[in-house]
């Protein structure tokens, strides 16, 4: 028997996750559990569901409550944007960033507005669902100006007389322009981050220990791609100094006189840089296949 269904047996324990029940963070938060290898069932229309091979209980909320229910307790952890977590200021801890629900919040004024620097806004009126944020934004630029909070439809503000400015949140920019507004200013860069209760009970605190180790494989297996290349031995050694591996590169040799085949871990972020030195080096053959997981 596995050891994490020793554990549930034994204690009883399951640990309690809030995840967005619909909209932007539900499918990638259900995608990175099922990438941690944990089968949950769908709960579109269900308020909790548990896991089948983890002691997880998920518990499927509106994306505001969320830090709520885990300074409650009720939740023990919870997926959600840092947005909300910074705007709700509940006492709850940020344990990781998930590198998805990528976005910024943003102060936005109308496209035709002679905007230069921060002192602009002075004496504005600035339309948001974010005020706590927007506030303290404008006190430590020492900004003076008129905060109308709203839930929605931020953006129609200005267009109806409501406001002068708005602060919302921006990924591609689209929705922006299509209302006659340019971004000024960036207060936040946002993700969805993990959070969990200040409260944690030792035996929870093992559980999402687990569930941690689990999340940093798969997104270290995102951020990293397999290589594997065939090079002349003649210059083998500039194109293994090229590679930094996750030791050092394999190495083995081709049937063919001569040559050998590479194989190499390349972080996302360098992946180019390093292929076109790779190939100006005299690599060929090159292979790029994705990761799964990755445990060092
Ligand atoms: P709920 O019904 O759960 O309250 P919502 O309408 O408040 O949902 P969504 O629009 O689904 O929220 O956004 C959820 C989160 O997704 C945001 O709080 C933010 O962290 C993230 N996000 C990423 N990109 C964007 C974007 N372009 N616009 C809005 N939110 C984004
Ligand atoms: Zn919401």
């Amino acid at each position: 028997m596995k050891s994490t269904s020793n554990f549930s047996l034994e204690t009883g324990d399951r640990l309690k996750i809030a995840i967005q029940k619909s909209g932007r963070l539900h499918d990638d938060s259900m995608r990175l559990l099922k990438e941690c290898g944990i089968d949950v069932s769908n709960g579109v229309n269900k308020l909790k569901s548990e896991a089948s091979n983890f002691p997880l209980e998920v518990y499927f909320l509106r994306d505001d409550d969320i830090p709520q229910y885990v300074e409650d307790a009720v939740a023990d952890i919870g997926f959600v944007g840092e947005n909300v977590v910074y705007e709700k200021e509940k006492a709850v801890d940020v344990v990781e960033k998930l590198g998805f629900g990528k976005c910024r919040l943003s102060i936005a004024v109308r496209r035709e507005e002679a905007y230069d620097k921060v002192a602009s806004l002075n004496g504005k009126r600035i339309a948001t669902s974010y005020p706590v944020l927007v506030k303290k934004f404008l006190d430590s630029n020492n900004i003076t100006a008129e905060i109308h909070e709203i839930s929605g439809s931020v953006e129609i503000a200005p267009g109806i007389g409501l406001a002068d400015a708005i602060c919302d949140l921006v990924s591609s920019g689209s929705t922006l322009f299509m209302n006659g507004l340019k971004e000024s200013e960036t207060i936040l860069q946002s993700q969805a981050v993990l959070i969990k209760s200040k409260t944690l009970a030792p035996a929870k605190q093992l559980l999402l220990n687990k569930l941690l180790f689990r999340i940093q494989s798969v997104k270290k297996a995102r951020n990293n791609k397999y290589v594997l290349l065939n090079a002349p031995n003649d210059n083998l050694q500039q194109i293994i100094s090229l590679l930094p591996g996750m030791k050092s590169p394999t190495v083995l040799p081709l049937a063919e006189e001569g040559w050998s085949s590479v194989h190499s871990v390349i972080s996302e972020n360098e992946f180019w840089d390093i292929i076109e030195k790779l190939r100006d080096a005299g690599a060929q053959g090159i292979l790029v296949v994705p990761i799964e997981k990755m445990i060092i």
